[in-house]
């Protein structure tokens, strides 16, 4: 089993294995889009399984896959086959934005993917399109409705933004009503790719709260599992049931049990950090798995306590800013 130097049990790691996507969240990307990493100095599949092999042996169990959107990068389904095999890791789950997903769905069921999270943060076609700049709402919703019919743990990821999407909280906790999927509200946060961010943020996770007990009076709490980012509710009755996640107040890094890879190698041990070490490198010197495994509990041993403090030791001071697609939420 694997700790940090705050006795923290870290067992999960987020893989983005593109930073390029198809959509330009307005959150996350500017509209023209980012510098895209060139091809070589991406991550290349032989280099993910090495990495996640050996992370498996060090005693990760759970695996994300995001981005980017995962499913731009060509040979995905043949990766995701690969990995399924992976001894030791128990879970593999799937953050995506839902536009290429849906036909991928019933293979997806088959190799045992645990859950999808699909973002989607509103259920207007027309504020869809101004929120992601792509048309492509017909899409997700194909995949929504693909995920649900064939039984896959869905959670619906959707950022609360001031003055874009705030009137579709109360339809998409509706949303559980007919459906057992689990809807989570997320705190925006600075990773939009342009530096730029509320001076302050008005919709943090107890206004979201507080809206949602203004129209749903009867919402209940329900018992958060262990590690979960998310503070969980649920209207009596419904199927489904309502997350909401602290992201930018950032009230779990107590409980964090996850690093990330981004779509270079660099390992981040917390979202807010700069990057700790690029993985890519040391397999592209040569490094034998003891090497490699060795600077991993060297980062792990040296980890921020939580994400205000990540954020303050960031090299050189450099703001948070980045795109969230260079990361993978
Ligand atoms: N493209 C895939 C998708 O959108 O699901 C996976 C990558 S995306 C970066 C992962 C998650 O990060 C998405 O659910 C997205 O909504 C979230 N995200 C992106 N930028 C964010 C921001 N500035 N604040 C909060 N969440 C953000
Ligand atoms: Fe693409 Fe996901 Fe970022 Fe939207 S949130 S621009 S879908 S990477």
């Amino acid at each position: 089993m694997l700790y940090d130097n705050h006795q923290r049990l870290i067992n999960y790691v987020r893989l983005a294995v593109t930073d390029r996507c198809n959509l330009r969240c307005f959150y996350c990307m500017p509209e023209e889009g980012i510098d895209y990493v060139p091809k070589q100095e991406l991550l290349s599949y032989e280099e993910m399984l090495r990495l996640v092999r050996l992370l498996a042996s060090m005693g990760i169990e759970k695996l994300r896959i995001t981005g980017g959107e995962p499913f731009v990068r060509r040979d995905m389904m043949d990766f995701l086959r690969n990995i399924s095999q992976t001894p030791g890791l128990r879970q593999i789950h799937i953050t995506t934005n839902g536009t290429t997903t849906a036909s991928l769905v019933p293979e997806l069921k088959v190799l045992g993917i645990r859950s999808i999270n699909l973002s989607l943060d509103t259920l207007d076609e027309k504020r869809f399109w101004e929120i992601t700049r792509r048309n492509e709402f017909k899409a997700v919703m194909d995949t929504f409705h693909a995920l649900v019919e064939h039984g896959i743990d869905t959670k619906i990821n959707a950022v609360v933004m001031e003055g874009k999407n705030i009137d579709d909280l109360v339809p998409m906790v509706e949303l559980t009503e007919r459906y057992p999927v689990s809807v989570r509200f997320i705190e925006e946060m600075p990773f939009n790719g342009e530096g730029s961010h509320y001076q302050v943020l008005n919709w943090h996770h107890r206004a979201i709260l507080e809206h949602l007990q203004a129209h749903f009076p009867s919402l209940e709490k329900l018992p958060d599992p262990p590690n979960s980012t998310a503070y969980h509710y649920r209207v009596p009755g419904f199927k489904g049931n309502i997350g909401i996640i602290a992201a930018y107040t950032r009230t779990f890094c107590g409980s964090c049990n996850r690093i990330r890879i981004t779509p270079q190698g660099m390992l981040k041990t917390c979202l807010y950090d700069s990057g700790v070490f690029n993985v890519r490198d040391l397999m592209r010197a040569e490094a034998s798995d003891a090497q490699i495994r060795d600077t991993f509990l060297e980062a792990l041993g040296n980890r921020a306590k939580d994400g205000w403090e990540a954020e303050k030791n960031r090299n050189f001071g450099i703001p948070v800013g980045e795109s969230m697609s260079t990361i993978g939420g």
